[in-house]
């Protein structure tokens, strides 16, 4: 017999003998050929063991057939209890199944995926509540009361499907749609602050560019503002240079190119050409005969320079 890993000193012997009847078991249950050597046995208990035998499947590497017996007490006849194939201490497992909401992670999405956004999604709030009704994050709201009663930290009452989706002719949502301003959720003050927070992280004071930056970001021509509150404490960079270029930007961040850092001097500018109007100069076209080489004023432009 294999040598036996044991949970209790008393390990009943009748039982433990009884590897053919667990091995006849097994090899009922499995496929053939599959029920490899006896693994070991546990004691799970009065008169009760569990004999383990390898699996030889492929794919399920590390695994055991489990099959335990049992005795009645005083009786000397030990009945099979129950067969199952189990994972061993070294057995190949998959790894824990994680929902895809939680695998998500940033950058995963690809062109034509899809992301649904939870109807309770804590980074959004209602945009539009009603012409009659206070907004559900107001203090005097309905729901905000209910809240702070619960002592949830929930702000998002209604969904986008309990909102009204015709606005009345005249009322303050059919104008607030004419003008555009109508979504029918905005962010919430949770997802506002996590929105800061993860710009900041990237592009925010104590990154490494802004520490070695020779000034922040709020004194460069770069920066494009934002509107908004988050417009108190970012703009988005506009130098194709920069690290950040079209990224959120902390105004305490900076980079090399803030548009003030260096300013290139202008280049010299030659001085114009002096043209003296005031005298003629001759230019010969032909050598004159006297003096050989020096060639003469043609009859027509020496008529001309004495006239002018
Ligand atoms: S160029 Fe540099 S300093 Fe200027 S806005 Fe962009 S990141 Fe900020």
């Amino acid at each position: 017999m294999s040598a036996a890993t044991t949970r209790s000193r008393t390990t009943d012997r009748l039982c433990a003998e009884a590897v053919d009847l667990a091995r006849a078991a097994a090899e009922e249950a499995a496929a053939p050929g599959v029920v490899g050597e006896h693994a070991g046995l546990v004691s799970e208990g009065d008169r009760v063991v569990t004999h383990f035998f390898e699996c030889k499947e492929l794919g399920y590497r590390g695994w055991r057939w489990a099959v335990t017996v049992a005795r009645a007490s005083r009786a000397k006849i030990v009945t099979l209890d129950e067969v199952v194939l189990l994972p061993g201490p070294d057995a190949l497992l998959a790894p824990e199944w994680v929902p895809w909401s939680e695998r998500l992670r940033p950058g995963d999405m690809g062109p034509g995926d899809l992301l649904p956004t939870d109807a309770e999604d804590l980074r959004l709030e209602p945009g539009y509540s009603g012409d009659d009704e206070p907004m559900p994050s107001s203090p005097v709201s309905e729901e905000m009361a209910e809240l702070v009663e619960a002592e949830d930290a929930e702000v998002t009452a209604g969904t986008p499907a309990n909102l009204p989706v015709t606005p009345a002719r005249g009322s303050i949502t059919s104008v607030a749609e004419e003008l555009g301003m109508r979504r029918a959720r905005v962010l919430s003050r949770y997802g506002l602050h996590i929105a800061a927070d993860r710009w900041d992280e990237a592009y925010g004071a104590k990154t490494p560019m802004a520490q070695a930056a020779p000034a922040t970001c709020v004194s460069c021509g770069f920066l494009q503002p934002i509107g908004g509150s988050l417009g108190q404490a970012f703009g988005v960079c506009a130098n194709e240079f920069s690290p950040a270029d079209g990224r959120v930007v902390s105004l305490s961040y900076g980079c090399g190119g803030h548009s003030e850092a260096a300013v290139m001097p202008k280049p010299p500018v030659p001085a114009p050409p002096v043209i003296d109007e005031t005298k003629v100069d001759p230019f010969p076209l032909r050598p004159s005969a006297d003096s050989g080489s020096v060639p003469a004023v043609a009859d027509e432009d020496a008529a001309e320079l004495g006239h002018s």
